[in-house]
């Protein structure tokens, strides 16, 4: 399934990613995202993943990007923000946590647009360069392990092992106990390598993004 599929249901695509002739300008431009409708008519826009709010931009209609109303939804295991835009009502604010399947945003026409749609557009977390939405595909979730909290030093159980297996498996050392499911000093300088190694904070302590390294989701509340 791709990954447009899932942020709005039933798609059809009315403006592909590529050259085209502008609706309004009328002139030959590069459409850097993709324009899309529901055949279902549900005008919501659904988040893919666990994520945040990157930045949202309302009361905008007249603005130089010709978005409207627009949001930025950053989703740390895909590495992946999409950009929603011409929505009639956005349901978040900068810094808002996202679930997968939590409403986003509404489908309007607001901005350069001459009838209500999404223009989807996506580029990796961080870059300025466009991706064509067409390409990517929704990531699976089954057998991805849920963590349900912060792992640090310290910290005892399954999702220590879980941790453990992980590093492992990538050529960390976790010590001489091996998978025994205790946090302590070797793992956590096992995390902080694979944290450097990831260019994620290299704090040792397992929260949201390195989990999403390690393709896991992150369920805590
Ligand atoms: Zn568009």
């Amino acid at each position: 399934m791709k990954i447009y599929e899932y942020v709005i249901k039933k798609p059809s695509i009315t403006s592909p990613y590529g050259y085209r002739i502008h609706p309004i300008s009328k002139t030959k431009k590069f459409h850097y995202g993709l324009d899309l409708v529901s055949k279902a008519g549900d005008k919501n826009f659904y988040a893919i993943d666990d994520g945040y709010v990157q930045k949202v931009v309302t009361g905008q209609d007249k603005s130089t990007t010709g978005y409207g109303n627009y949001i930025w939804v950053r989703y740390p295991r895909y590495d992946l923000s999409l950009l929603h835009a011409h929505c009639s009502k956005v349901f978040l604010k900068k810094g808002d946590k996202v679930k997968k399947d939590d409403k986003v945003a509404y489908m309007g026409a607001t901005g350069a647009a001459t009838g209500p749609h999404l223009h989807l557009g996506m580029t990796r977390i961080g870059s300025n360069t466009w991706l064509n939405p067409a390409n990517y595909d929704m990531l699976d979730d089954s057998g991805k392990y849920n963590l349900t909290r912060l792992l640090k030093k310290g910290c005892k159980g399954n999702d220590v092992r879980e941790l453990q297996r992980e590093l492992i498996k990538r050529g960390y050392s976790v010590g001489k106990c091996g998978v025994d499911g205790i946090f302590g000093k070797d793992v956590l300088s096992a995390t902080k390598k694979f944290q450097k190694d990831q260019h994620i904070a290299s704090d040792g302590v397992v929260g949201v993004n390195t989990a999403h390294k390690l393709g896991w989701l992150y369920k805590n509340k």
